[in-house]
């Protein structure tokens, strides 16, 4: 596609095939749709669990959005403590906190337990505000966190300056449980270590139907064969298609864009991020922006709701690098690319048994690394003991979204409205 690269986590990513053969008769405990973050992190503890587990993937393992993210490892949901606590009530509402408070270390535990070759640091969140009507609800979620003990801090304009090395924002909320990761290199640490647990992988195997069949389900691929497994986890996420009917329409699945400078010199180097932390900003269209183990600065935000077509599609990218950095407006752009990020109408992620023994998270809303790879446990938990409680979020019916088809026309429409609102507030 004219103007997209690979991702810049390629260079330290080592891929390997996974062609496991699926054999004639093939039965499985479970069958797992979809080889990103969750597909794989579910593998590996069924597989550690002593169950029998077969991944397929459409394409290949780290194409989806798991090899194609910003690697920001966010701890939480959109939602503040207080409002979790009141919209899901007692117990259930608690355990939602502690659960989301957990999600980045989920990825770090997983890191260090099984010393996997990932690049990464540990240096915390920003979240930058451009506005003082940001700045409160930054010092919202700080005096909520910091109640529950969490290691966050509030950051005035000095202190953001020093940290990020620009002068665009009033202040900001750093959360210092979060980190970068390299993603691609987290997707495929994930494969190896389900293999070596006993999972098997097989790439470029689509699934086109999911059906019942006696107490257990079948599998059939788009090469022909079956796979007959006691239970299915459906790891598609935002590439949902539409193996369970409603599903891929209960999501908007928008497009997030990417970019990456070349290896910066040392000069900006230093008074860029200097600490390494992740940043998104507090504007409705956010961008959100790091630097890699090899000192490019990479920056997202959403993009173009059909396929891009040339570079300049990232153009808006590349003004906002240079709004908040302007000793960077020469920096050459060596990569640009895109994948997709699953949204739902309340901003929540939503788990489906639209049939027993058939499972489904989706809609990270762009945080899904921490959130997967510690809802993935939960996942397994569940399918192992039948307890809901097990569960990070009640399980809910599939709801489409009305009008859902025309997505497109009104995510761009209101895309180009906050940009607006988001322009005159600067
Ligand atoms: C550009 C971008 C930047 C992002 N930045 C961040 C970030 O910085 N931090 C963060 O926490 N989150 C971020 N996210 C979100 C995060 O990447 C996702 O939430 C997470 O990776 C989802 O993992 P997953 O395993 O659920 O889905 P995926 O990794 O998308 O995996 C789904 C897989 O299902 C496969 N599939 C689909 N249909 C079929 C089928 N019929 N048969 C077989 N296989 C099928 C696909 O090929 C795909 O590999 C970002 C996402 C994007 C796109």
């Amino acid at each position: 596609m004219a103007g997209v690269t690979e991702p810049v986590w390629v260079t330290h990513a080592a891929r390997h095939a996974h062609a496991a053969p699926i054999k004639a008769h093939e039965n499985v405990d479970v069958a797992v749709v979809g080889g990103g973050i969750m597909g794989l992190t579910s593998a590996f503890h069924i597989a550690r669990n002593g169950m029998s587990v077969h991944v397929v993937d459409a394409g290949r393992i780290g194409e989806g959005a798991s090899g194609l993210n910003g690697g920001q490892v966010i701890p939480g949901l959109k939602y503040d403590p207080e409002w979790l606590a009141a919209h899901f009530g007692g117990t259930r509402g608690e355990a939602l906190i502690q659960f989301a408070a957990g999600t980045a270390d989920a990825v770090f535990d997983l890191i260090g337990q099984e010393n996997l070759d990932v690049p990464h640091n540990r240096n915390g969140w920003i979240q930058a505000c451009h506005t003082e009507l940001a700045m409160d609800a930054a010092r919202m979620r700080h005096r909520q966190w910091a109640a529950r003990g969490a290691d966050v801090a509030l950051l005035d304009a000095s202190e953001i300056e020093k940290l990020i090395g620009t002068s665009n924002y009033h202040g900001g909320f750093l959360d210092r449980r979060a980190g970068v990761i390299n993603p691609l290199a987290f997707t495929f640490e994930l494969a190896r270590i389900g293999e070596a647990a006993g999972a098997k992988i097989t790439e470029n195997k689509e699934c086109r139907k999911l059906e019942k069949s006696g107490d257990g389900w079948t599998l059939t691929l788009a090469s022909g064969e079956t796979i007959r497994a006691g239970k299915v986890i459906l790891a598609t996420n935002a590439y949902s298609g539409n193996l369970v009917p409603g599903l891929a329409q209960s999501l908007v699945a928008l497009h997030s864009f990417q970019i990456a400078t070349e290896p910066l010199a040392e000069r900006a180097a230093r008074d860029i991020l200097p600490e390494g932390q992740a940043v998104s900003d507090s504007r409705r269209i956010l961008v959100y922006y790091r630097r890699t183990a090899d000192n490019r600065l990479i920056l997202g935000g959403r993009g173009r709701m059909s396929m891009p077509r040339r570079a300049d599609d990232w153009a808006h990218l590349e003004h906002a690098m240079a709004r908040l950095f302007p000793s960077l407006s020469e920096a050459k752009i060596e990569k640009r690319w895109f994948g997709r990020v699953a949204m739902t109408p309340d901003h929540l992620p939503h788990i489906h048994e639209p049939e027993k023994g058939l499972v489904t998270i989706v809609g990270c809303q762009g945080r899904g690394v921490g959130l997967m790879t510690a809802a993935a446990k939960r996942l397994v938990d569940y399918l192992s003991t039948g307890d809901p409680d097990a569960l990070p979020l009640p399980i809910t019916p599939i709801q489409p979204i009305p009008f859902h088809r025309f997505r497109r026309i009104g995510a761009a429409a209101l895309i180009a409205w906050y940009r607006m609102l988001d322009a005159i507030e600067q």
